[in-house]
């Protein structure tokens, strides 16, 4: 594998003392491995900071996304809205729903759920809205939740970038109805590698998730009756813990799953909660000084938030407005000056898994002229040394002065496109 000067990180949060400190008085200790009150104590250090009633912690950001969906209770015939500029996992549990799931184009400068485009899908039918806070940087709530509420559908907010983010004074996970948070290695704080967070205000909903993430099904107690007749309570070997399980076993309506947060993952989130401003900060200096070369070139323009929302900088976003393949070669030089470059995503309507469900091409016009010739990712977490900033800096001027400047790019086609006329159902 190629050793690049400024890499994306494997992991992206910063681990020290204060983490190692945590895990070390746990094993000291002799306190239980899972279910204890680290767990506890993170959970309602992380519903004070979402300002959420609830903050239930799970094993992934992936595992929160399933819940929520499951929240839903979706019947054949229901319809859910979702972003298709998102990491797969936000919407990947819909696959075995039977729920319509309809991709609802985004906006060519936040890459966020555009309202626009949602106010012509939304329906009776709409039981929910999925979206993403697109690389940390807080979608357009109000209208999006307005536009919801109007309809009766939930919003399931994917905040798996926006941990340190703002929108208008409030946190994400608290805009919409559920918000889904991963501490996996590359996020903006880590539980440990891994790790997951559902917000949200519903005291029916806690209890649930309480039950499902603890493997505790929904069922019923029916007579152990596998021959026809009560099994004799005499047989040695069945030892069920339990009275009832003598004579009686559980008829599962609805399964559970294990996925509680351990307690070393749990004490590691207390002490990166505590970090999480110094964190951001350091993203949001390495993204102000990358937006200082965008914003000297023309025809590149950055992610820039509102002024009442503030960017998380998950992701380092620009976009090349010059056309003519100008992107990739953009991304040729950043790649010859030892700049690693991932585009973060792929639409996911145009996913196999998704065009087998009969979507395909045409169905989100500005998500998918952003991935194939516009848009650019590039490292930016608090591993990088000012060093690195220097040669990621340097690099991305040098970079754009390369292609930019070329009389080749003089098709200039300026403005992100807005037009939303071509969306289809
Ligand atoms: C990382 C990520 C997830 C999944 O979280 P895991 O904790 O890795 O399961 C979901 N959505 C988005 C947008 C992500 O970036």
């Amino acid at each position: 594998m190629r050793a690049y000067e400024v890499s994306f990180a494997h992991r992206a949060s910063l681990l020290d003392d204060a983490d190692l400190a945590a895990v070390a008085e746990l094993i000291r200790s002799n306190d239980p491995l899972s279910g204890g009150h680290r767990r506890e104590a993170f959970e309602a250090a992380f519903s004070a900071y979402t300002g959420t009633r609830h903050a239930l912690s799970v094993t992934s950001g992936t595992v929160a996304l399933e819940i929520a969906i499951r929240l839903l209770g979706l019947e054949p015939g229901d319809e859910v809205i979702v972003t298709p500029q998102t990491y797969h996992a936000t919407i990947q549990a819909l696959l075995e729903q039977r729920a319509r799931v309809v991709f609802c184009d985004v906006d060519p400068r936040s890459l966020n759920m555009d309202p626009v485009a949602l106010e012509s899908l939304i329906g009776p039918r709409t039981r929910a809205v999925v979206l993403v806070h697109y690389g940390g940087m807080p979608a357009d709530m109000d209208r999006i939740v307005e536009l919801a509420r109007g309809h009766g559908a939930v919003v399931i907010e994917d905040c798996a970038h926006a941990l340190g983010a703002s929108y208008r004074g409030r946190r994400p996970g608290s805009l919409g109805d559920i918000g889904c948070f991963s501490f996996f290695a590359t996020k903006n704080i880590t539980t440990l590698g891994q790790g997951g967070m559902l917000t949200f205000d519903r005291d029916d909903w806690a209890e649930r998730v309480r039950q499902v993430r603890a493997n505790e099904v929904d069922g019923r107690f029916v007579p152990l009756d596998v021959t026809g007749d009560p099994a004799p309570a005499s047989l040695p070997w069945m030892k069920f813990h339990g009275g009832a399980y003598q004579r009686a076993c559980v008829e599962v309506f609805r399964s559970g799953t294990n996925a509680n947060m351990p307690e070393a993952a749990a004490g590691v989130g207390l002490s990166q909660l505590a970090k999480l401003g110094s964190l951001i900060e350091r993203r949001r200096q390495i993204a102000a000084r990358l937006d200082a070369v965008v914003e000297r070139i023309s025809r590149v323009r950055p992610h820039s938030a509102p002024p009442d929302v503030e960017h998380a900088h998950h992701l380092y976003t620009f976009f090349v407005d010059a056309g003519g393949g100008a992107r990739d070669q953009i991304l040729r030089e950043l790649d010859s000056r030892g700049v690693e470059v991932q585009l973060r995503y792929f639409p996911l309507h145009l996913r196999p898994e998704w065009r087998r469900q009969g979507h395909g091409p045409g169905e989100c016009p500005v998500a998918e002229d952003s991935w194939f010739s516009r848009h650019v990712n590039l490292p930016c977490h608090p591993g990088l040394s000012d060093d690195q900033v220097d040669h990621l800096a340097r690099a991305l001027e040098e970079s754009l002065t390369a292609v930019l400047a070329d009389a080749r790019h003089d098709e200039i086609d300026d403005k992100p496109r807005e037009d939303h006329g071509s969306l289809r159902r």
